[in-house]
């Protein structure tokens, strides 16, 4: 399946590290142009050196005021992959005001600012656009120390339905994909416990974790015009954890 996007406006979230950056560097050698926001500098220097032309905005997306400007400066975009989150893992009885502020507004509330000001721009400009929220496995079975973690994403993907119907009728479509556990930085800091990886791999059908491949080309298919016809749904990547 042979995805081109030359000519179209990207804004990617998240893109300093992991699947964010993948996605960013997928979509420009692609032909789209990519502006990739994330919060530590080196790494979006290091992502323009990897990837020439290549844009980005440095800020932290829980700084309302400085999305608000920066992101409205930056657009319009045809398309948006809200995928920056955070993932404090704590026992229940343990979590901290602290740790669910944050992941409330960067896993939940960024994402739906960020895509209000995106979305505003499409329907001005009279774009057909795409958006693709970055979900997760959690956000549709409990997990042990996720409580904040697999509510934030199960709000995400709720808030992607009601944006999927209420931005429908100006043709943008709104999806999420719902990845296993990735090897990224997140994925090691959670999962580098070969007992509590092992337990996890054991409830996957497909016997593996999830490659940052595997999720790129998803994104990839729900940001293009091979899935047309498809809004509001959840694509899962998780190697089959769900069905069982
Ligand atoms: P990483 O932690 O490897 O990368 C996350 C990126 O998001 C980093 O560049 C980080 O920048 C950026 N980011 C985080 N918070 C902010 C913020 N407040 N403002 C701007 N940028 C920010 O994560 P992954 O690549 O693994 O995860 C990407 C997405 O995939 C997330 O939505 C995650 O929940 C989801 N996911 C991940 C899974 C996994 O096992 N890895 C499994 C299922 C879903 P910085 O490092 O500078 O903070």
């Amino acid at each position: 399946l042979h995805l081109s996007f030359r000519g179209r406006r990207a804004l990617v979230t998240g893109a300093g590290k992991g699947i964010g950056r993948a996605v960013a560097v997928a979509l420009s050698r692609a032909g789209a142009r990519v502006t990739a926001l994330s919060r530590t500098g080196a790494d979006l220097e290091s992502l323009t050196r990897e990837c020439p032309g290549i844009e980005t905005l440095c800020l932290d997306l829980a700084d309302w005021e400085a999305v608000e400007a920066a992101v409205g400066a930056a657009g319009p975009f045809e398309l948006l992959v809200n995928n920056a989150a955070v993932a404090e893992l704590q026992p229940f009885l343990e979590v901290t005001r602290s740790a669910l502020q944050r992941s409330l507004d960067v896993n939940f509330g960024a994402v739906l600012h960020v895509s209000q000001i995106v979305a505003r721009q499409m329907i001005a400009q009279g774009v057909q656009g795409a958006i693709v929220n970055v979900s997760s496995q959690a956000s549709k079975r409990a997990l042990r120390d996720h409580a904040v973690y697999c509510s934030t994403k199960s709000a995400l993907d709720m808030l992607s339905k009601v944006m999927a119907m209420e931005l429908g009728p100006h043709k943008i479509r709104v999806n999420t994909v719902n990845p296993t556990v990735v090897m990224t930085d997140m994925g090691r800091i959670n999962w580098s416990d070969p007992q509590k990886s092992a337990a996890m791999i054991n409830r996957i059908p497909l016997g593996k974790f999830a490659e940052v491949e595997d999720v790129v080309n998803s994104i990839l298919f729900l940001l293009s015009d091979k899935s047309a016809m498809t809004t509001g749904s959840s694509l899962m990547i998780d190697g089959g954890f769900l069905a069982v």
